[in-house]
Formats: structure tokens, C-alpha cells, sequence
């Protein structure tokens, strides 16, 4: 097995003239992994013996779930038997007969950063998922994609070399050729991987996981807090704009008694009046086992109006997938088989 999946098309060359074949055919190879196929025999331009040689792992749709809004979630199935999930979500683009495809894609198998919300940190992280195996959560989900969110299962900057890998992959112009600029890579805020990403200069859409707009309440909610306080956070949030031009987003998820409380909105806006970014709400999804719990809507709503009157942009986020546990928090990892 070779993990083609994960290569360039120089790094094909290489493999392909090891293999004492002419490097020419690395193009082929590039176009046809890119274009879809799922195994060495799909590679129809190359001959027959060099399929047989080429066998290579990818991700495997097992079972797929529909939700009554449209939302859809696969379950992917990876060589070493671990599993991760993606969601596809439809929206009407600029005519309904043209609805936009975004996906969201995992970076690791599980998750090693403890939020204390979310269901993808249940059993902690088993493994990074490579470049190939991001790639092919786009590939394979059987519909052309407009947009890339890394909002699924894992820390995409705790896996940092194959997350950039694979957005090198997804933007090149012999593959999907997708701009990254309909990309957007959400962390939960490591400092050191948001600097280094801001210095690649990459035009992804940056989006960070806040959850409180104080130390104290963020580290009782996120362990990563404790590495890397707010103040440093937006530090680095700052670096990442003035490198690459692209505003960063914040994410906040409303959780009842916890962090919805009118001052905590205004405390909210004063920690963010230098910097407005766009804050997406997102009204707390029930995670099985855990005791946190969405506000009532009205509440939600009053914290939005909050932020508002201090001038923030704000959207509050639909609730998209949660009778299939599809929506933002829900995606675990799954018993490998
Ligand atoms: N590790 C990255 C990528 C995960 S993105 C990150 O933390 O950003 C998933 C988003 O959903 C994050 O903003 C995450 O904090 C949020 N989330 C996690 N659990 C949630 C829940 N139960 N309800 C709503 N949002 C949740």
C-alpha cells in the first residue's frame, strides 16, 4: 500500500520512477486520486500493470444518516478500522437551482483537547488522520463540495504538518483546485499553531473557539485555557489578521448558567472592542453524559442583542443536524470494528 492519497504530484514522481516507471505518469496518477477514483483499478489511463501495483488506503463511506432539515452525516471508515464522521450541509446558494455544498471534515480520530462540552473529546484522541485521509472526506462524500469546514472531530493545529498538507492538497490546480478562501480551519486556540499558520500565509478562514469571555470561566470549560490564556489568544489572533488580511472569526457556544449571562455578553464586547471580529453563536447541543444545557432562545437572543449595541457582528448559528447528533460538539468517535 502506498499512501498515495497524501502526495503531491512531485512526490508521486518520485514513487513512480522507484518504481521504474516514467514520472510522466504521476500526472495521471494526481488527476485520477483527485478526480475521484477509489481504487487503482479506477485508473483507467494508467496500464494495467502499474494498477496492480498501486494499491492505496482511503476512506471508506460506511453508513450514511439524513436528518429531517437535509443535513447528512457519513460515517468513514479508515484502513487500521477507526472511524470518524463528516457532515455534509446543504444551502441555498445564489439560485436555489445552484444549492452550495459545505463539508465538514475531521482532523483526528477523536480528540485530545478535553473541552468539557463537546462530545468529540469522550475517550480522548486515538490518532492524526493523514492529508489523504482529510482529502478523502472530500473525495468521497459523493457530491461536488463548495466549501471546507475543519469543524468536525479533532484539533486541526494539533495535527499541524497533515493539515496544511492537506490544504495544499485540496487547493491544488491539477486537484479540486478549491480556493482557500472557502476553507476555514477552527481551533480551540493553540497559540503556537495559530502563529505558525498566520506565517505560511495561507488565505484560509481562520475560525477560533471561545466559549468565555473571562480566563476564569474558560478555563473551567476549555483545559487548553491553561496553556494559553484570552489575552494571548487574541495576541495571536491579531498576528494571524495582520499577516494575512483575513479576519478571524470567534465561535461561542451558549451554555445555560454557565456563560449566558447579560454582563458576560458586555464582558464579551469590552475583551473584543479593539479587535470586531464576527462572532458566530452557537446555542449549546445537548451531548449525552454531559451536564451543560442550551439557554432558552430569548436568552440567546438577548446575549446577541448585547454584543450588537456594542457594535459586534454577530450571527447565531441554526441548529443544524442534532436528530442525527450531526450538529457542532456531537461527532465522536465510534468503537473501531
Ligand atoms: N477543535 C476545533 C475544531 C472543532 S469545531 C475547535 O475547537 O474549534 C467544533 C465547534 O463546535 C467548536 O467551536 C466547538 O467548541 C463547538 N462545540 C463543541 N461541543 C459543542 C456543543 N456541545 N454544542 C455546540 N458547539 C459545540
Amino acid at each position: 500500500m502506498y499512501d498515495l492519497l497524501s502526495q503531491t504530484p512531485e512526490e508521486l514522481a518520485g514513487l513512480l520512477v522507484s518504481l521504474g516507471e516514467p514520472s510522466y505518469r504521476a500526472a495521471q496518477v494526481f488527476s485520477a486520486l483527485h478526480g475521484g477514483a477509489r481504487d487503482a483499478a479506477d485508473m483507467t489511463a494508467l496500464p494495467l500493470k502499474l494498477r496492480e501495483r498501486l494499491a492505496f488506503p482511503r476512506p471508506e463511506p460506511l453508513t450514511e444518516q439524513l436528518s429531517a432539515d437535509g443535513t447528512r452525516k457519513l460515517l468513514f471508515g479508515l484502513e487500521d478500522g477507526q472511524t470518524v464522521e463528516s457532515v455534509l450541509l446543504e444551502y441555498e446558494g445564489s439560485s436555489s437551482e445552484n444549492p452550495e455544498t459545505t463539508v465538514c471534515i475531521s482532523s483526528q480520530v477523536g480528540c485530545g483537547q478535553g473541552c468539557a462540552f463537546c462530545a468529540s473529546a469522550l475517550g480522548g484522541k486515538a490518532r492524526d488522520l493523514t492529508a489523504g485521509e482529510m482529502l478523502g472526506q472530500v473525495l468521497y462524500c459523493g457530491v461536488p463540495v463548495s466549501r471546507v469546514v475543519m469543524m468536525g472531530i479533532g484539533e486541526p493545529l494539533d495535527n499541524f504538518e497533515n493539515t496544511v498538507r492537506f490544504l495544499r492538497l485540496l487547493s491544488h490546480p491539477k486537484g479540486l483546485g478549491m480556493s482557500l478562501r472557502r476553507v476555514t480551519v477552527s481551533t480551540c486556540g493553540l497559540v503556537p499553531g495559530i502563529l505558525k499558520l498566520a506565517d505560511l500565509g495561507l488565505p484560509v478562514t481562520l475560525s477560533v473557539s471561545l466559549h468565555a469571555p473571562d480566563d476564569e470561566t474558560r478555563n473551567i470549560l476549555m483545559p487548553v485555557n491553561r496553556r494559553y490564556g484570552l489575552q494571548e489568544l487574541l495576541f495571536s489572533c491579531r498576528m494571524y489578521f495582520m499577516k494575512t488580511g483575513r479576519r478571524v472569526s470567534l465561535e461561542y457556544a451558549l451554555i445555560r448558567g454557565v456563560n449566558d449571562a447579560p454582563r458576560q455578553a458586555a464582558a464579551l464586547a469590552a475583551l473584543l472592542k479593539e479587535d470586531r471580529p464576527h462572532i458566530n453563536l452557537i446555542p449549546l447541543n445537548p451531548v449525552e453524559g454531559k451536564p451543560y444545557r442550551s439557554p432558552p432562545r430569548e436568552d440567546a437572543g438577548r446575549f446577541a442583542d448585547v454584543l450588537r449595541q456594542n457594535g459586534l457582528s454577530v450571527t447565531v448559528r441554526r441548529r443544524l443536524g442534532n436528530d442525527i447528533d450531526a450538529a457542532c460538539g456531537q461527532l465522536r468517535r465510534r468503537a473501531a470494528t
